[in-house]
């Protein structure tokens, strides 16, 4: 009782609190940079149960930024070395480790029991993993990514409301579009602010303190020190937690492996080769996925107005034998409508980019 009496003695925790973190049992998916943070201020409150998955070796370039480990361990596996200073820190802590990458074949398995999930890994697939295992299991997912000097967080639980991890982002992005840490670099403290800000959340999630970041994404710039908050809201197209889901198990192309990356599978055309197609064949069938008062400012004669969330319950008006194209006002939501068309069956599904505004740019006629 010693040991946790600076924190028992806050009312919002208080001694059930405590016994609550006791309990608990946590995942931590990497003990890199976020997981260094995260695993050494949950050890220290008092949560009862780390599973740690890590399949990396410590090397020197880690310890700038991942205060976990130490010079000693250079080449040694990161969960040995997570293991000797979190049981230094706490000896009565429970350390499953798991030398390992979290993959579809082991995580049911490693998240069983498991009260929260700790994202602290670096790469997409294994982020699209970890929100898909913690969408079956109905676990809250509290996620950061890290890069520069810049940083996120967020708590993923669609079954308490909000958005999961898809909703923010629906695609992997392709493969080298988005620099690694070692790419792009990473500053010293960040990791260790935002994997504080994933701890903190996993504690209030646990003991049920005050309002976890469910529907909020917190950016710190620290350059600037910059917090912005920003709402997430789920989207109802999502093909995990949507309205009409299409992932139904972990194993998708997303979370395959760290390097295949599932491509956008629909084509993609300019707005002067759709002008050109329309004025070769009469019956283009073009899909505008904008809201109606923007196709009431400005439209292409002939679109067939389908807002991009309306899409699910009106696809049975969408023909299936015919070439589909899809616009919205620059390419962001027609692409994602195009995506669902193509994952809802449709064989053949062209994105027009760069959309309205492109076409209009181009100096053609708007039917409004
Ligand atoms: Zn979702």
């Amino acid at each position: 009782m010693e040991r946790w009496s600076r924190q028992t003695i806050l009312p919002e925790l208080g001694l059930s609190g405590q016994q609550r973190l006791l309990a608990a049992k946590v995942l931590c998916i990497g003990v890199g940079a976020l997981g260094s943070s995260v695993t050494l201020y949950l050890a220290a409150a008092g949560v009862g149960t780390l599973v740690i998955v890590d399949p990396d070796l410590v090397e020197r370039s880690n310890l700038q930024r991942q205060i976990l480990h130490g010079e000693s361990f250079c080449g040694l596996p990161k969960i040995d070395s997570a293991a000797q200073r979190l049981r230094d820190l706490n000896p009565e802590l429970t350390l499953e480790l798991h030398a390992c990458r979290f993959t579809p074949d082991n995580a049911m398995a490693l998240s069983e029991g498991c009260d929260v999930i700790v994202d602290g890994s670096d790469n997409f697939s294994t982020r699209f993993l970890t929100n898909d295992t913690a969408f079956f299991r109905k676990i809250p997912l509290v996620h950061a990514a890290i890069q520069r000097f810049e940083g996120q967080m967020t708590v993923f639980a669609p079954h308490l409301g909000g958005p999961c991890y898809r909703c923010l982002l629906p695609d992997m992005p392709a493969p080298g579009a988005v620099p690694s840490c070692a790419e792009a670099g990473v500053i010293g403290a960040l990791p260790g602010i935002m994997g504080s800000l994933q701890a903190m959340e996993t504690l209030k999630l646990i003991a049920g303190m005050g309002t976890p970041a469910i529907g909020k994404l917190l950016c710190y710039d620290s350059l600037h020190c910059n917090f912005r908050q920003l709402t997430l809201r789920a989207d109802p197209l999502c093909r995990l937690c949507g309205n009409k889901p299409i992932i139904h198990s972990i194993h998708n192309p997303q979370t395959l492996t760290n390097n295949t990356c599932a491509m956008s599978n629909f084509k993609s055309i300019s707005v002067n080769e759709l002008h050109q197609l329309m004025s070769e064949q009469s019956k283009v069938y073009l899909i505008d996925v904008r809201e109606p008062e923007e196709h009431a400012q400005a439209a292409i004669e002939g679109s067939i107005l389908i807002p991009l969330a309306t899409l699910p319950s009106r696809l049975n008006e969408i023909p299936r034998d015919r070439e589909i194209f899809v616009h919205c006002k620059a390419g962001g939501r027609s692409s994602r409508a195009a995506q669902f068309l193509i994952d809802a069956g449709l064989e053949s599904v062209t994105n027009v980019a760069g959309g309205m505004d492109a076409w209009l740019a181009e100096g053609y006629p708007s039917a409004q």
